[in-house]
């Protein structure tokens, strides 16, 4: 079957592969819809990173590059191993894609699986990816998904979910005011996640068409350019000066977070839901003075079955995010490049490893 695979830093080749053997728990999916994520990006531009390097295996999928990519997918499944006797051929699912040691507990009232010693992702350290003709899971990490949802709008309930931890770990409630700082494709869902339980969502974002898609979308009820206004002054004056409740870091970029910091009101709480390369700094005395609460976040834990409700029951509409859809062979020449070269007028690109529904 072809799949994507990741050899080393801005070597991905599109390869006929051997699909991995069906074993007992285990679930084959054939692939819908695969989505290309930021992370992606960075393992092509500045990995390897998640990726274990040639010669490097990963200590639980003991793979190394070159390893099949692709971590956002939605698929059908074909093909039930031994023992898996709660899902049927032709299910609708979307995987929780993490590569766990075998004795981390992983039941619903788990908090902290997903911070375990050595945790990496399907699609990145090993075990298949979605950006492969089918792919076979442990039973675990299968979701299954209403028929109802659109197998391409389920590709995005990976992301989805990142923001619904991201917004969990925020402790926000109804009717409180949010900031969201930067308005890619975690901002845009970490806004619909905060629109769809009653919070007010400002997005701060200095591209155009992302502050409309955001508004046009229906997730932020305001959407302001920093280039043009003053963040804090605007978002003071939309919160009767009190300043926001919470603020979500979507950028990694210095500014931005120093920003947040002077739009949460005092006792206001910061999540930093991207993933930041180099070391930042922040005013420590304003944090003290502030009583600001400053949260990291990664991934999701426990939170498929709950973000899966809130797609289902229409509470989100994910069909906006996707901006483009095409096939594997041209990951790189369209994908990469236009996320990469053109990004503001991207959201979520979707990829068709087999072809269909292009
Ligand atoms: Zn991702």
């Amino acid at each position: 079957m072809k799949a994507a695979r990741f050899h080393d830093r801005g070597d991905i080749r599109i390869e006929d592969i051997t699909p991995q053997p069906l074993e007992a728990g285990t679930v084959r999916i054939d692939v819908a819809w695969c989505g290309i994520c930021g992370t992606d990006l960075h393992e092509y531009l500045e990995g390897p990173i998640f990726v274990p390097a040639h010669g490097h295996p990963h200590p639980i999928s003991g793979e190394d590059a070159p390893v099949t990519l692709g971590h956002e997918f939605s698929g059908v499944v074909s093909e039930l191993g031994e023992g898996v006797d709660d899902l049927a051929v032709g299910d609708h699912v979307v995987v929780e894609p993490y590569i766990l040691r075998d004795d981390v507990y992983t039941g619903p009232e788990s908090v902290d699986y997903h911070l375990s010693d050595d945790m990496n992702f399907i699609g990145l350290a090993g075990r298949g990816g979605g950006l492969a003709e089918n792919i076979v899971v442990k039973r675990r990490w299968v979701h299954k998904i209403d028929s109802s949802v659109a197998l391409d709008e389920a590709a995005l309930i990976e992301p989805l979910s990142v923001a619904f931890h991201a917004v969990k770990r925020s402790g926000v409630k109804a009717g409180q005011t949010a900031v969201v700082g930067g308005a890619g494709p975690i901002g845009q869902l970490t806004a619909a996640v905060l629109h769809a339980i009653g919070v007010k969502v400002i997005i701060s974002e200095l591209s155009g068409l992302r502050r409309q898609k955001a508004l046009d979308a229906g997730v932020a009820d305001v959407a302001l350019n920093p280039a043009e206004v003053d963040v804090v002054a605007e978002v003071k004056k939309l919160t009767d000066g009190k300043g926001a409740d919470v603020a979500f870091e979507c950028t990694s970029v210095q500014v931005v977070f120093d920003t947040l910091m002077d739009t949460v009101r005092p006792t206001g709480v910061i999540v930093v839901v991207s993933i930041w390369g180099k070391k930042a700094s922040f005013d420590m005395h304003k944090l003290v003075m502030k009583e600001i609460d400053v949260r990291g976040t990664i991934g999701y834990v426990n939170s498929h079955p709950e973000t899966i409700a809130l797609v289902e029951s229409g509470k989100i509409d994910l069909k906006p995010f996707i901006t483009g859809k095409i096939g594997l062979e041209d990951l790189v020449d369209k994908g990469f490049d236009t996320l990469i070269n053109h990004n503001e007028t991207a959201v979520k690109i979707l990829v068709s490893p087999s072809g269909k529904g292009l």
